[in-house]
């Protein structure tokens, strides 16, 4: 009988360090073959030179190399539906048993569970650990079991229930390498081989130190501040760096408010854990009465940054150039959107899922609802940022204009689109009209 494997599917956890699922692979004592499956699926909606492509190839040919170098080993990468892919690894191995770190998206739950079955159904075991997150799922909830609606409580019983000893455990897996299976020549992929091309567009560094964590509460609101925040999104998104490491750094400053930004990530993944129908419909359901007036040639301006709105138009200009857009502005561009132009949340939010390098179903689903008024915990309605003033108070010194919009200054800039005045008062309308129909 020819020797026993395990597998170990890399998703959104693409580091060899402190990866919990790798550790238990490797800790099984049968050798382990490491995979990488491009999704087929996940991939045709996607831009030929999408950036997060790119940059998951990127780090998929570091692990790779750092496999060879070191362990005499290498990664397999696949691109199909994972479900054939799995039965092909079944039938040229004999494998004891698949190790991956969990994941919550509805698409990846169901997915995992028409693995868990072909697997089960060859007496394969699938074994699945939390990496991605300190708390998952139902983890922390109230008294009697519901899921915590707005993010204050939530946050204290995280605080209660997280125990620093447990909660951020170490798992060396990179000290386990000699475990990999022996084999230099597994299957490899360029990025031409599936179809993508590479972008212009790349994934910075994240910033991290006791400095910025100290000083995060008074430099965070301020989008010409380049480090004022840690540009981690993207690196939680893929695993490039694992949740448990930064939580530690976190945790060293005395201030917390960095913190609770982590733990917000949480809270909107709970969400949508309990709630995916919030995907596509309000949390709220009332607000799904509202009359979006969804005009296309609207819609166009604020993607295009051409709302003649400075501070607007300079984030739009910003995610569409980087793909990342400062937290302040992503707050401002988005109620823009829904209030000042009544355009469906569901818009924005797609256009953001197509464009930040960072994108998080749940973070953008529970932020996007937020914005328009109709999330947990969200904004109330007649809460309407003035982008003049929010301008004035966060680009004191028109530095992230000038750099995005240097023509705001030079007499050919647009005219703003809509009236401000105006555009408040018919929001405050129409949504009210929405709420109490
Ligand atoms: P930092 O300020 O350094 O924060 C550190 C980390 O905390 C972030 O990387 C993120 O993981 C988490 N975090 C911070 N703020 C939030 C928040 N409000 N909600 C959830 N997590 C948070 N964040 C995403 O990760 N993906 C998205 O798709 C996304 N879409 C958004 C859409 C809108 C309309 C808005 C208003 C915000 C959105 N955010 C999203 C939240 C936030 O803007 C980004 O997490 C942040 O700007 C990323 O920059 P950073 O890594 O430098 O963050």
């Amino acid at each position: 009988m020819e020797d026993k494997v395990c597998i170990f599917w890399f998703r959104r956890d693409l580091r060899l360090e402190d990866n919990t699922a790798l550790y238990h692979a490797l800790k099984s004592g049968k050798p382990v073959i490491p995979i990488f499956i491009f999704d087929q699926e996940i991939l045709q909606g996607l831009d030929r030179k999408d950036a997060r492509v790119s940059f998951i190839h990127h780090r998929l040919e570091h692990i790779s190399k750092t496999l060879k170098e070191n362990f005499e080993s290498s990664l397999a990468v696949y691109l199909g539906m994972p479900v054939s892919i799995f039965k092909q690894l079944i039938e040229k191995y004999s494998v004891e048993a698949v190790y991956t770190n969990r994941d919550y998206e509805p698409y990846a739950l169901d997915r995992d569970a028409s693995i868990s079955k072909l697997l089960s159904d060859n007496s394969v075991d699938l074994k699945t650990y939390k990496d991605q997150v300190i708390f998952e799922t139902d983890e922390v909830t109230k008294q009697d079991g519901k899921p915590y609606l707005v993010y204050t409580p939530y946050q204290k019983r995280w605080r209660q229930l997280f125990n620093r000893d447990e909660d951020l455990r170490t798992y060396n897996s990179e000290e386990l390498g000699q475990n990999f299976i022996n084999n230099t020549q597994l299957p490899w992929l360029s990025l031409a081989d599936i179809g993508f091309k590479y972008s212009e567009i790349e994934v910075p560094d994240y910033h991290l130190n006791e400095e910025l964590v100290e000083q995060y509460a008074t430099t965070r609101d301020f989008p010409a501040k380049r480090k004022g925040t840690s540009r981690l999104g993207p690196h939680l998104r893929f695993g490039t760096i694992s949740i448990r490491n930064i939580t530690k750094q976190a945790l060293k400053a005395e201030d917390d408010t960095f913190l609770k930004e982590l733990i917000w990530r949480e809270f909107f993944m709970q969400i949508l854990w309990h709630f995916p129908h919030t995907i596509h419909k309000a949390f709220k359901p009332a607000y799904d009465r509202i009359k979006w007036r969804n005009k296309q040639e609207e819609f166009e301006a604020w993607k295009e940054g051409r709302t003649g709105y400075a501070l607007v138009d300079a984030g739009m200009r910003e995610l569409d150039t980087t793909g990342y857009m400062h937290n302040r502005v992503r707050m401002l561009v988005a109620s823009f959107l829904c209030k000042h132009l009544l355009i469906d949340w569901r818009w924005g939010e797609a256009y953001f899922a197509a464009k930040l390098l960072d994108f998080e179903l749940s973070s953008n689903v529970g932020n996007w609802q937020w914005a328009a008024g109709c999330g947990v915990d969200a904004a109330p309605y007649f809460r309407i940022f003035n982008p003049m003033t929010q301008a004035v108070k966060f680009d004191k010194m028109n530095q992230y204009i000038a750099h995005w919009v240097p023509e705001f200054d030079s007499g050919h800039y647009v005219a703003p689109i809509v009236d401000h005045k105006m555009a408040r008062e018919r929001c405050l309308k129409v949504f009210k009209e929405a709420l109490d129909a």
